[in-house]
């Protein structure tokens, strides 16, 4: 069992509930380690108006409060077009790509179907595979841009696609994007997580990345990490079991645990 879960959400961003609720949680669930990674502040369109140091400070009472029973990192979800933390007291960020910029406009490419049809539809002329290719030639730029300790959500622009209802993952011009940019984040050596938080929520029946990614990251060498994104209690490490038996169908023998000092491999 992976006993460590950091990608996870607080109400000092888009979660449920208190940095305490979630930590009560991850102690009953046995975890030896848990990070808090809240979204950064962004001040644009679905804004997330994050008080930085205020969720910092608290999680520092916490990770205090709690030091005994469980190991706690601070880290900070960052967002890939707005740039790097600057906080000292955040251990490790993640590099997400929520939101692309086009025709001089930040659009937010996950916050719902409808609005991410209406965002194809008028900046992509309807063509899914121009605004897959836009959002690939943008994560590609995620480490560069935010300098993060691992990758979130590789192949978020698949987050209303179940089905391929919108667009084909198995035509070339889906997975060319995807794997270019894939073979450009690789030279960072920074690991991709596997996110579990579609799947668990039902709404996905595959996790991020898809498992045509998953198997090009093990083909290509790369280390993954599993999180759940969890914005309660209830979803922190769901989907954990899944997710180790679809990575070691991939090929992985071992995931990456992020302690204090780094990461650690641990065997699947
Ligand atoms: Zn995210
Ligand atoms: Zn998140």
């Amino acid at each position: 069992m992976i006993k460590a879960d950091y990608h996870t959400h607080t109400y000092f961003c888009d979660g449920d509930n208190s940095p305490g609720d979630m930590i009560e949680k991850a102690v009953e669930l046995g975890l030896e380690y848990y990070g808090f990674s809240s979204h950064c502040f962004t001040d644009l369109p679905h804004e997330i108006l994050t008080d930085e140091k205020a969720y910092i400070s608290e999680c520092v009472k916490i990770r205090k409060e709690y030091k005994d029973r469980i190991n706690i990192l601070i880290g900070m979800e960052m967002e890939n077009l707005l740039g790097k933390n600057s906080h000292k007291e955040v251990e490790y960020t993640i590099g997400s790509t929520h939101y692309l910029f086009v025709n001089g406009q930040y659009l937010c490419l996950d916050y719902s179907k409808d609005e991410f049809a209406s965002l194809c539809k008028n900046h992509f002329c309807g063509d899914y595979y121009k605004f897959v290719k836009e959002y690939y030639k943008t994560e590609a730029e995620v480490v560069k841009n935010t300098d993060c300790t691992f990758i979130g959500h590789f192949d978020l622009i698949t987050k209303f696609n179940e089905g391929f209802v919108l667009f084909d993952e198995s035509d070339k011009r889906y997975t060319d994007p995807a794997l270019e940019a894939l073979a450009a984040l690789k030279e960072y050596e920074v690991p991709f997580e596997i996110n579990t938080s579609q799947f668990s929520r039902k709404k996905k029946s595959e996790l991020y990345p898809s498992m045509f990614i998953l198997k090009k990251m093990h083909e290509m060498g790369c280390e993954i990490i599993i999180n759940s994104d969890a914005h309660s209690p209830a979803m922190i490490i769901s989907g954990f079991d899944e997710a180790v038996s679809r990575a070691k169908e991939c090929g992985f023998n071992h995931v990456n645990i992020l302690t204090s000092k780094g990461f650690i491999q641990t065997a699947i």
